[in-house]
């Protein structure tokens, strides 16, 4: 089970008849509450249909409607076929009481199976409870008899357990599933609470019902004597995340995918007890702050406890050209005073025997472990041991590239808690404040990466001395459609303007009422525009902007990926042992694939020399000897040096082709080194390599 539980993969010599024997677990990573969350309420179908060439799998039914979210899963490849569970919706987990069960249907006229009425099958529904038949329903008593079942459980009378399914299946003249009365009262079935109309009461329902069910979304919408069910509100479709983005109906769908994606990634408070924790990796934000623009559910799951963003003072002007692309400038003064600061918390375990009594080995403690709040830079002492066989002390020194300051020191005992002293627990603090290249986000799948820290004098300021904290460009909204982040803007200067917190739940703004008239009065009754736009003067000259300016708050989220995890830069560095080319891979200081399509954006281009140094100079170039009579790379050999001062001195090394037995014609060329292993290895399957060169260009 443990083995399980850590790997995910099944060991089994049946495999249980399951689809997939691994990736059955998942480590639930505590990046911030959304992420964690998210683990317990997803839903995936399995590995096996990533494959499948059919997009059916991957749709949205009538039964999943209100169980799973259709918002919240992931583009691309596991798209729709991992769901999260709707905020509603919840997991029958024991199965419930049907022992009073026989009794009611009886007494509801379902006809017995050992009854000695014989019965027509033709003019009969079965009933069926969990599987099992329990008796006969005639047509004509089928609707009336689960009606009063339904009442019953939503009355919670009679013993009828609150999350049975009741389902009749009519016979009709199409094709359809088989008809009968289904009840269903075991486990594993997603449950979901509607408004049971004819009784004003909530009625707990599950898939294979619900599309027999009539159910509406909001009153306007129901037909007298059809609708039988109402949805509780509108968000009840929606999964815990994607019902914590704002103003999320006035967004393009994708966009509310995307924010679903990216609230999972941003950094904030996972928890509270940083002092308890060893986790591998923790992340941090440093100044968290409550949103002013949220939805009504942020404050029913306690969100101001695990807070994920900063507030954000954004004018929409295209203004420095720092800020193309979706890149955005940050305010430098904003920076300073703390926006988006954040830290990584890493645990390292060591084995440790205290190895520092006379205290000669500078910066460490008596005990061998570094001071607590100690900076550490590469190459620093960080703790020392001693090696119980010959009793000497051991030096260890802070390999990690970023410096990192020493946070906790915690002895551990074994894992049974029987011995203590075993191993000792490191937790090192890493800032990781914003600097460029580090990626923010919006709350409406608005992301952007940070191009320049912009000095606050030089930033355009409004006429009451304003200047925004990022700088967001315009033509981020028109191919977007992120309608709801201009309402964030507006709704969220007006909160600040009026020391309110705005209700930013989806569906409660309307045609007749729209969100503008709202926040546009209010910015208006706190002397703005009712546009939300403002008059902005340049940064560098003073002179007023032509046009107003769009300037409010919007909600910022700082992301995990940060440039510090990412950059890769190398000169030289470790090459392939076989083909001498660079290695791949940012950890070995490799090289960034220069491939095809590069090589063709080149040749387009007309630089044949950024060419070569790309593909020749800086991967694998080599010097080569070879035989311009014989035309051969492989006929010359280095002869055997007369006297030990031709083996030092590598200018007497003389080279002869051993094909034609002469000195002058073997010349040195450069090639590509994989040309070398190429010909060696055709040589090896018997095939010759003909070089045509000629003494002259060499
Ligand atoms: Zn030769």
């Amino acid at each position: 089970m443990n083995y399980f539980l850590a790997t995910g993969n099944l060991r089994s010599p049946s495999g249980l008849n399951l689809m997939q024997q691994a990736g059955l677990s998942v480590v639930a990573d505590k990046l911030n509450f959304f992420r964690y969350i998210s683990h317990f309420r997803c839903v995936h179908r399995g590995a096996f249909f990533t494959e499948m060439r059919t997009t059916t799998v991957r749709k949205l039914r009538p039964e999943a409607w209100g169980f799973l979210c259709p918002v919240h899963t992931p583009d691309g490849t596991p798209c729709g076929l991992m769901n999260h569970l709707a905020a509603q919706c919840s997991i029958q987990n024991e199965p419930s009481d049907t022992s009073g069960m026989k009794d009611v249907l009886l007494r509801l006229g379902v006809i017995p199976l050992d009854s000695p009425l014989i019965l027509s099958g033709k003019d009969y529904y079965s009933v069926v409870l969990d599987g099992c038949i329990m008796g006969y329903i005639h047509f004509e008593r089928a609707e009336l008899f689960t009606d009063t079942l339904r009442a019953f459980k939503t009355l919670q009378q009679e013993k009828v357990p609150r999350t049975l399914e009741i389902c009749l299946v009519p016979k009709s003249d199409y094709a359809s599933q088989f008809p009968g009365v289904y009840l269903f009262s075991n486990v594993a079935r997603m449950i979901r609470p509607v408004i049971n109309l004819s009784h004003d009461a909530v009625e707990m329902i599950s898939t294979f019902e619900q599309v027999y069910l009539n159910i509406c979304v909001t009153a306007s919408e129901a037909h007298e004597g059809i609708t039988t069910h109402e949805e509780i509100n509108e968000q009840t479709m929606l999964s815990v995340i994607a019902s914590l983005t704002p103003y999320s109906d006035f967004n393009q769908s994708p966009r509310n995918m995307y924010q679903c994606q990216m609230g999972k990634q941003t950094l904030g408070t996972p928890l509270h007890a940083y002092r308890f924790r060893a986790d591998n990796k923790l992340y941090r934000l440093q100044t968290p702050q409550s949103a002013m623009v949220r939805p009504a559910v942020y404050d029913d799951y306690n969100m101001d406890e695990y807070p994920i963003g900063t507030n954000a003072v954004v004018a929409v002007i295209s203004y420095t050209g720092y800020d193309m692309e979706d890149a955005m400038v940050i305010n430098k003064s904003s920076f300073e005073r703390g926006f988006g600061h954040g830290s990584v918390h890493k645990t390292e375990s060591v084995f440790c025997i205290s190895g520092n009594e006379n205290n000669e080995i500078e910066g460490l403690d008596v005990d061998g472990l570094p001071y607590i709040g100690r900076l550490l830079h590469q190459g620093d002492i960080y703790y020392s041991y001693v090696n119980l066989q010959t009793g000497d002390t051991k030096v260890i020194y802070y390999k990690n590239e970023e410096s990192a300051y020493i946070e906790q020191i915690k002895l551990l005992g074994d894992d049974d808690g029987k011995m203590e002293l075993q191993k000792i627990a490191i937790v090192l603090r890493i800032p990781r404040n914003p600097i460029i290249g580090d990626k923010f986000s919006s709350r409406h799948g608005q992301k952007g990466i940070c191009s320049m820290m912009w000095p606050v004098e030089d930033m355009p300021f409004t006429e009451t001395g304003m200047t925004p904290d990022i700088i967001f460009n315009p033509h981020g909204f028109p191919s977007r459609m992120t309608i709801g982040m201009m309402i964030e803007s507006m709704a969220g200067k007006s909160a600040a303007s009026h020391g309110l917190c705005h209700d930013a739940t989806p569906f409660t703004f309307s045609e007749e009422e729209p969100a503008i008239d709202h926040f546009g009065l209010m910015l208006t009754k706190a002397g703005y525009n009712y546009y939300g736009t403002e008059r902005l003067y340049s940064g560098t000259d003073g002179r007023e902007l032509e046009v107003d300016i769009f300037f409010g708050i919007v909600y910022y989220q700082r992301l995990r990926h940060m440039v510090s995890d990412k950059f890769q830069v190398r000169s030289t560095g470790p090459v392939d042992v076989l083909t001498h080319q660079p290695v791949k891979g940012r950890k070995k200081a490799g090289g960034v694939r220069f491939g095809e399509m590069e090589r063709d954006a080149l040749i387009a281009h007309g630089t044949p020399f950024l060419l070569h140094d790309r593909l020749f100079n800086c991967s694998d170039k080599s010097l080569a000897k070879m035989c311009v009579e014989c035309k051969s790379l492989l006929s010359p050999v280095l002869e055997k040096p007369k006297n030990i001062s031709g083996m030092l001195f590598n200018n007497q090394n003389k080279w002869t082709c051993s094909l034609c037995k002469k000195t002058e014609p073997v010349q040195v060329i450069a090639v590509p080194y994989v040309f070398q292993v190429l010909v060696a290895e055709m040589a090896a399957m018997g095939l010759k390599v003909v070089l045509d060169a000629k003494s002259d260009i060499c």
